[in-house]
């Protein structure tokens, strides 16, 4: 090999380690910034789960919960900054979160109200219905009960006009306990349901478009009110 020809295997050579790194170090700091340290926002969405903790999983149709919150969290962060709510998350990336991870993130950002996102979990495939958990009924009712409307308004996975739902009831988690804002679980679908594992999993975002949707309107409802 000539001497110009070997300078110039060594230059694409530095080339192409140089690029490497860079990306590497993207990557990193995206990993680094998945918690929005910094943000202030209107809306703190959680998106549930996350890292070592799957959440629900749907063995049939592949699905875990911990993918789908952050999906449907993603798309609704989108439809409300649309609208102009400032939106800060929990999580952006798979991370693991401990409980506690959430409420103290969420009450360093100034929000207005806390929106955990959920899937439900059955071993029985057929069950499907939507509800919201609220903690302290002063500081978290008329969240859930605007959360729970909106949701209430999503087609049923299963060819039935609206979704099947159960009445907000109260849940003692550290997420809704010691978030200093009104605070709500949204448990927004079964993914452990056929139906709905059929829908999230057809490569389309359309099932987690609907369901970003619906809570964006109980959102605004709520917001529109206070
Ligand atoms: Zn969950």
């Amino acid at each position: 090999m000539a001497r110009a020809d070997l300078l110039r295997v060594w230059t694409s050579l530095l080339a192409a380690v140089l690029v490497a790194s860079l990306l590497i170090a993207a990557a990193l700091s995206t990993g680094a910034a998945a918690r929005e340290a910094g943000c202030r926002g209107q809306v703190v969405l959680d998106a549930g789960h996350g890292g070592s903790d799957s959440g629900a999983v749907n063995a049939r149709y592949g699905l875990k919960e911990k993918e789908h919150t952050l999906d449907v969290a993603r798309r609704l962060k989108t439809l409300l900054e649309a609208d102009g709510h400032a939106v800060c998350m929990t999580r952006t990336g798979d991370e693991t979160l401990s409980n506690n991870d959430r409420y103290a993130y969420a009450n360093t950002t100034g929000a207005e109200i806390l929106v955990s996102v959920h899937m439900d979990g059955s071993s029985d495939p057929a069950p499907d219905y939507t509800t919201t958990l609220f903690g302290k009924w002063r500081k978290d009712k008329e969240l859930a009960l605007k959360v729970f409307d909106g949701l209430t308004t999503l087609p049923a996975a299963d060819g039935a006009e609206t979704m099947r739902t159960r009445a907000p009831y109260s849940f003692a988690s550290g997420v809704l306990l010691k978030s200093d804002m009104p605070a709500t679980i949204a448990e927004t679908v079964f993914i452990t349901s056929d139906s709905e594992g059929r829908l999230l999993s057809d490569g389309t975002g359309a099932r987690q478009q609907q369901i970003a949707g619906a809570l964006r309107t109980g959102i605004e409802d709520y917001l529109a009110a206070h």
